[in-house]
């Protein structure tokens, strides 16, 4: 049951792994090729030099292709935070998710008007997206729903009070329901803790819940679920709004290289 989900999870840590790993070489093929530009301009003169400078250029070049490559593939930007179409991303998660669920879980997308932007890690929102529903059908193996929803929701002074970790304003909602076992109060309590698992050996790691709470709070936001014991879980983040004035942080792909030295 949810062979497939699992193994978009496993393609998804692993891409995250090989961007990590692709954009630290990108930083130190940009130290090489600094350094070689300034070889270049001492050897000028040094026809033959200069000919072996140019090729190490070029070596160096096409390899910066490739890792351009890979950190497209992998989208990790790294920590980088950019201005994102939550419906968008929604829709297209929601879509390939939708395909990879048992045959007995069927998933419907409500996708709110007009949903404002907000500034995350989009790599991150695809994370939590995939965890929220392999949660949500590994409750359900008899079957159920799966319900992804976008809402533009303002946060006023009541729910700041009891969650004091966000500011009063406007969020935006993702909200991930599903008609499964539900949690009783105890395991709803540990649920955000780290290694805290129900499930069974090499089905659970206890980290997905507790790695949606670290992106929700990074991204200065707020987190809540309701679960009923055997009529589902609703698992509802609010990430605030961002403005058209907040600078988009450049992408990694065009990320210039490190000053030489
Ligand atoms: P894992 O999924 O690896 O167990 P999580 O941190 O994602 O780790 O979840 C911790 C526990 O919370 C799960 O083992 C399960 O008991 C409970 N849980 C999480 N999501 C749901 C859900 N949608 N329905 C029922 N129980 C859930």
């Amino acid at each position: 049951i949810g062979q497939r989900l699992r193994q978009l999870q496993k393609m998804e840590a692993i891409g995250h792994l090989a961007g990590g790993i692709a954009h630290d070489f990108n930083n130190i093929l940009g130290i090489v090729m600094c350094n070689l530009e300034l070889i270049e301009r001492r050897v000028i003169q040094d026809k033959t030099t200069s000919s072996y400078v140019k090729e190490a250029l070029n070596g160096v070049n096409r390899g910066t292709d490739i890792l351009q490559k890979l950190l497209n593939y992998s989208r990790v930007d790294t920590g980088k935070e950019t201005i994102v179409s939550v419906n968008e991303l929604v829709e297209r998660m929601g879509g390939l998710i939708s395909k990879s669920l048992v045959e007995s879980v069927k998933s419907e997308i409500h996708l709110g008007k007009n949903i404002w932007p907000v500034k995350i890690n989009s790599g991150d929102l695809q994370d939590v997206l995939l965890n929220l529903s392999i949660n949500a059908n590994d409750a359900m193996a008899n079957g159920g729903n799966l319900i992804m929803e976008t809402s533009n929701m303002f946060l006023d002074e009541s729910y700041v009070r009891l969650n004091p970790q966000v500011e009063v304003g406007d969020y935006v909602t993702i909200s991930i329901s599903d008609t499964g076992t539900g949690m009783s109060h105890e395991i709803l309590e540990k649920a955000l803790e780290p290694f805290f698992t129900t499930k069974e050996e090499g089905k659970g790691t206890g980290l997905g819940l507790s790695m949606v709470y670290g992106f929700v709070r990074r991204s200065r936001g707020s987190l809540k679920i309701y679960s009923e014991v055997g009529e589902g879980t609703t698992v509802r983040i609010y990430l605030p709004r961002a403005y058209e004035s907040e600078t988009v942080e450049k992408d990694i792909a065009v990320e210039s290289f490190l000053p030489c030295g």
